[in-house]
Order: structure tokens, then sequence, then C-alpha cells
């Protein structure tokens, strides 16, 4: 048996073509969409994501602005801008780019973004909305699975969903949203992270199986149940001298055992990284809309 690999990228082209669509009809209207995201410092990684927000920004014909801040920026400088940038009626969602360095306090942080601005659905109203049941905007990448699952049927009702790794951004929200008494939800969840006794044997038992921990190849064929999807939300670089960069990508699952196993699976890259990219389009197009009902 070998796994249908699931086209995380050509699903997010897909949703991209229709916010396409959407951003053309606002434009009739008067509307742009327009989306400022903020990096702080300077990390490598971060600084590809952010270039990469910006292009997919342009080719559905979304507005986008990032702002650039030193390493050394104060908690109160970074909320000066958001605070700025919460006033401003051309700027629909913004996005703080993680990780922020250290000394930054980031509950302050995410609390200042105004909620009806919050396309990464990070903050404590828009984290707190998910279990009222009403997601205003559901954090990316978890959206982005839940999409995912959505458009290849795959019903998470009655289903054993194990997410493994209990992050703000990832885990917590995704195993909440999986478990909420909703269409797409009503999945039985078990949450697992670094203290977890045993993990196998839960993974073992999942019929849903999602990795978020951030350990490249952590997930081996022997940890999946047969015929589970697997969804590897990880993106880790490790070292490969044969390459350019000196480094690949690989996921938080050994793909290759995983796949003489799994049903379904998400390849690292092109699998739920583009979705999250397409998540933060269709959020900042959702809060664009959500800007003409205010008027
Ligand atoms: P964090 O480091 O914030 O969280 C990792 C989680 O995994 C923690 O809850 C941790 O447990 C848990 N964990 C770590 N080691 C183990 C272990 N050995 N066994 C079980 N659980 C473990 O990571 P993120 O959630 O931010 O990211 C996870 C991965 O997903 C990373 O590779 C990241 O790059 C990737 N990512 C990909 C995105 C995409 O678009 N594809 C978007 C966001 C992230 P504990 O809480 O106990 O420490």
């Amino acid at each position: 048996m070998s796994a249908q690999i699931i086209d995380g990228k050509g699903i997010a082209a897909e949703i991209k073509r229709e916010l396409k669509g959407e951003v053309d009809n606002l434009g009739k209207q008067g509307i742009t969409p327009g989306l400022a995201v903020i990096l702080v410092g300077n990390d490598s990684a971060s600084q590809v994501y952010v270039r990469n927000k910006s292009t997919a920004c342009e080719r559905v014909g979304i507005y986008s602005e990032t702002r650039m801040l030193p390493q050394e920026t104060t908690t109160q400088e970074l909320i000066s801008l958001i605070e700025e940038l919460n006033q401003r009626r051309d700027i629909h969602g913004i996005l703080v780019q993680l990780p922020l360095p250290p000394p930054i306090d980031k509950k302050l942080i995410f609390t200042s973004l105004s909620p009806m601005k919050d396309v990464d659905g990070l903050s404590p109203v828009s984290l707190g909305m998910i279990l009222w049941g009403n997601p205003t905007f559901t954090p990316c990448t978890p959206a982005g699975i839940l999409e995912l699952l959505q458009r290849l049927g795959i019903d998470p009702q009655g289903k054993r969903a194990v997410v493994v790794g209990r992050s703000r951004l990832v885990g917590l929200p995704l195993a909440n949203l999986l478990a909420l008494k909703r269409k797409g939800g009503n999945a039985t969840v078990t949450l697992c992270h670094s203290l977890t006794p045993g993990l196998a044997s839960i993974t073992k038992g999942a019929d849903i199986l999602i990795a978020a921990l951030g350990r490249p190849l952590f997930i081996r064929g022997e940890m999946i149940k047969k015929g589970a999807v697997v969804i590897d939300v990880g993106i880790n670089r490790v070292e490969d001298p044969s390459t350019k960069k000196r480094y690949r990508l690989v996921g938080d699952v050994e793909f290759e055992s995983a796949c003489k196993i799994a049903s379904a699976i998400t390849p690292v890259p092109g699998g739920v990284g583009p979705m999250t990219v397409a998540m933060l389009l269709k959020n900042t197009v959702q809060a664009a809309r959500w800007s003409c009902l205010e008027k």
C-alpha cells in the first residue's frame, strides 16, 4: 500500500484562484484588501516566510505592506505600530511574524491587535472565540488543515484524531477546532506533548494523526495506524551539503515509512505550508469584507 500524497500546493492554488475572484469583486466596490506584516529582528526563516506572504498577496490582488523593525525593538514600540495600523482604513489585516525576540511581551502584543484585523487568529479574543464555537479568525495553520480535510472529503466526525504538539500557534487551537460540535469537528481528540508517556501507543490509535512538534522525522511508520490520514505540519531545516543552500526541509514525519502505512499524507514541502499562506489571504479578504459592513 502506498499513501495518497495530499497536494496542499495544488489545493492552495485553487483557493487563491477563488480568492482572486473575490478580490476583484471587492475592487468593484472600491475596496482593496490590505495586509500589514510586521517583522521584528533578522531571523532568516521568518524573512523567507514574510517574503512568501507578500508575494502571495500580490498574486491575488491584496495590497501588502511589510514593516521591518530592528531586533532591539521594545514591546511599547511594537504596540505603538500596531495601534497605528489598527486605525488605518486601508489595512484590513495585521500579522505579527513569530518568533518575536524574547524580551518582547507576546501576550501584550497580541492583546493590542484589533480582533477585527487579527488575520493570524492569535489574539486572546480570536483564540477564545474558538471555545465559544464560532471562531472569528481561525489561526492560519489549523484553518489550513481543516480546509484540506474538508476539500479532500475527510470528515473528522466520529474519528479519533491525535494532535502531537500543543503550541498556541498550531496544536492547541487545532485540537479544540477538531473537537467542536459542528461540521468539520466532532472528532474524539487526544492532544499530546513532550511529557506524554507512551506516545507511540496513542499515535497508533489515530484515524487522523497531526504531527506539529518541530522534531525532524520523529513520527515513523510503526507509530501510525494502518490507513490513517497523516498531516505533517513540521518544517525543519536539516543539514544537506549536497544542496546549494546546504540544508533541506523535512517534516516531523518520516515520509518513506509513513507512506507504506497511511492512506493519505501531506508532503513537506508542499503540504500544510502553502495552505497556511492561503488561509492568511482568505482571512484578509474576510476582514476586508467585514470592513464593508462597518461602513
Ligand atoms: P512549538 O515548538 O511551539 O511547539 C512544539 C510542541 O511539540 C510543544 O507542545 C511540545 O511539547 C511538543 N513536543 C516537542 N517535542 C515533543 C516530543 N518529543 N513528543 C511529543 N511532543 C513534543 O512548535 P510550533 O507548534 O510552533 O511548530 C511545530 C512545527 O510546525 C515546527 O516544525 C514549525 O516549523 C512547524 N510549523 C509549520 C507551519 C506550516 O505552515 N506548515 C506553521 C507553523 C509551524 P511541550 O509543550 O511539552 O514543550
